[in-house]
């Protein structure tokens, strides 16, 4: 048997201004292409992820495996037309040369320039090429999903977790499904159904309610083996797009569809039901701040919720910063901040150099009318480090991330970690790797949102959200949305379903 396995994952902002060429598939890479063939199988075997878990089954299975690509870049905005269709003329290449079976790990909430829906677009151009293929695929808990990736694929899974911990349980899931439907015990059918709702990100975790609630059934029925797979999908709201909302699906063996079907009403009817559970309401800064002083010991986890970068934010919004140095906060850790130019000058001054620069700030947000502004701060070069580290934490354990060239300035009050390549904090060897302990601060300011629980919160003694601006903001009056279906809750917050 030959198996074609491939990972193509971006999640889309359609409101964030970072332009999302190949090259973003490809950071630390000279040949600017992410990596294939047996160097993406040798780099992610053993990992926590999709493709590791297709790696294995294949193994498992006795199949060739053929991986044409696997790449995945940081949330940004739509993805060049040249990137998407290499990945897709990679996969299809793969898949023309024969396969007895497609394993895709996608992310779900991909916009490309010329295509809303980058993953069912894939979808579609695999289905038209081979209608006959056994096609399973994995999507990121955030999935938009689409008409067109359902009608493609033969199974789908989705992540029960959030922070994402659960990538390569998802894909075995899908995957395993595939492999008894390849040997003839099953006939899989795909069930689902959607709610026009754009859950806050903030308030979608499987771990917290309204959510766990529903997770927890999709996911006891799939245990129980009533249906071959259940997942419940929060869906991504920064997507100014026609098929955003919260979606079940359920992969159901023919005698099973009944059931199916009734599961999914139940999910989607019970998410529903607590709709106004899932809407977060911000507070203003200053008060954020306010609450944090008050609180003892340490670390305490401030995250920058407005300007996450897995979500699609610049990671240089300085407003959050500039408060916690107004408010007077000291023995903190912060960052890392995007800003290659402040890098590149802090480089040029040396280790040792006391400097002034003028730091983040560079990125203008037209999409919500927000201006780029820098702060003006002093300090010390304290190290320079090459911005590489392996991950250690639950989410994505044992790959390793690339911030690029980084500096650490050290104000006095503060040490800044100050990055080259975008990249959410979310596991501890983002500071350690720069020889900042975290568990020795009193205060460290992350970007980031959810996925920080997965490395910060063991170590975290308190965790203050900051409600930020930024193209990740909790305020969804901040955004222009034109194109998404209405009315939707909650920015039709009196709406009802139509029957
Ligand atoms: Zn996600």
């Amino acid at each position: 048997m030959r198996f074609v396995a491939a990972t193509m994952k971006h999640e889309t902002n359609t409101f964030s201004p970072i332009a999302t060429p190949l090259a973003s598939f490809a950071i630390g890479r000279p040949s600017g292409k992410p990596p294939s063939g047996s160097e993406a199988i040798a780099g992610l075997t053993g990992t926590n992820t999709g493709l590791a878990a297709y790696i294995d089954l294949a193994r498992e299975a006795g199949a060739e495996l053929v991986v044409p690509v696997s790449g995945g870049a940081a949330p940004s905005g739509p993805v060049a037309d040249a990137a998407f269709e290499y990945f897709s003329g990679a996969i299809l290449d793969a898949v023309r040369r024969g396969c007895d079976a497609l394993f895709l790990d996608l992310h779900g909430a991909m916009v490309t320039e010329s295509h809303d829906d980058g993953e069912g677009e894939l979808l579609r151009r695999i289905r038209a090429l081979a209608p006959e293929l056994p096609i399973a695929v994995s999507l990121d808990f955030h999935t938009n999903m689409s008409p067109d990736m359902v009608a493609a694929a033969t199974v789908m899974t989705g992540y029960c977790t959030y922070p994402h911990i659960d990538m390569y349980a998802t894909a075995k899931r899908a995957g395993r499904t595939l492999l008894r439907a390849l040997k003839g015990e099953i006939r899989p059918r795909i069930v689902w159904g959607k709610r026009p709702m754009l859950t806050h990100t903030l308030k979608q975790a499987p771990s917290m309610q309204p959510m766990k609630d529903i997770m927890d059934k999709a996911m006891a029925v799939e245990a129980a083996g009533f249906v071959l797979n259940a997942s419940v999908f929060g869906g991504f709201p920064m997507a100014d797009i026609p098929h955003v909302g919260l979606t079940a699906i359920i992969v159901a063996d023919e005698g099973q569809i009944a059931f199916a079907e009734r599961l999914r009403d139940e999910l989607l009817d019970e998410a529903w039901r607590r709709r106004a559970d899932f809407v977060y309401a911000s507070e203003p800064l200053a008060k954020s701040f306010a609450h944090a002083k008050t609180l003892e010991g340490g670390p305490i986890v401030l995250v920058d919720h407005g300007d996450n970068v897995f979500s699609g934010g610049t990671q240089d919004v300085m407003e959050t910063v500039a408060e916690a140095f107004r408010q007077g906060l000291a023995d903190m850790a912060v960052g890392p901040i995007w800003d290659p130019a402040a890098v590149k000058a802090m480089v040029k001054a040396g280790v040792g150099a006391k400097v002034s620069i003028k730091l983040g700030g560079r990125t203008s947000m037209p999409a919500l009318g927000l201006q780029g502004r820098p702060m003006e701060v002093s300090g010390t070069v304290r190290r320079v480090t090459d911005g590489r580290y392996k991950v250690t934490c639950p989410m994505n354990t044992g790959i390793t991330l690339d911030h690029g060239i980084s500096v650490v300035l050290d104000t006095g009050t503060a040490e800044i970690l100050v990055c080259s390549e975008r990249m959410e904090a979310f596991d501890l060897g983002v500071f350690r790797h720069a020889g900042i302990e975290p568990t020795a601060k009193k205060y460290l300011l992350i970007k980031s949102r959810q996925h920080f629980r997965a490395g910060f919160e063991p170590i975290a003694k308190h965790v203050v959200l900051l409600s930020g601006p930024g193209v990740t903001s909790s305020d969804y009056s901040l955004f222009r949305f034109e194109r998404v279906p209405r009315p939707l809750y909650p920015l039709d917050a009196d709406m009802r379903l139509s029957t």
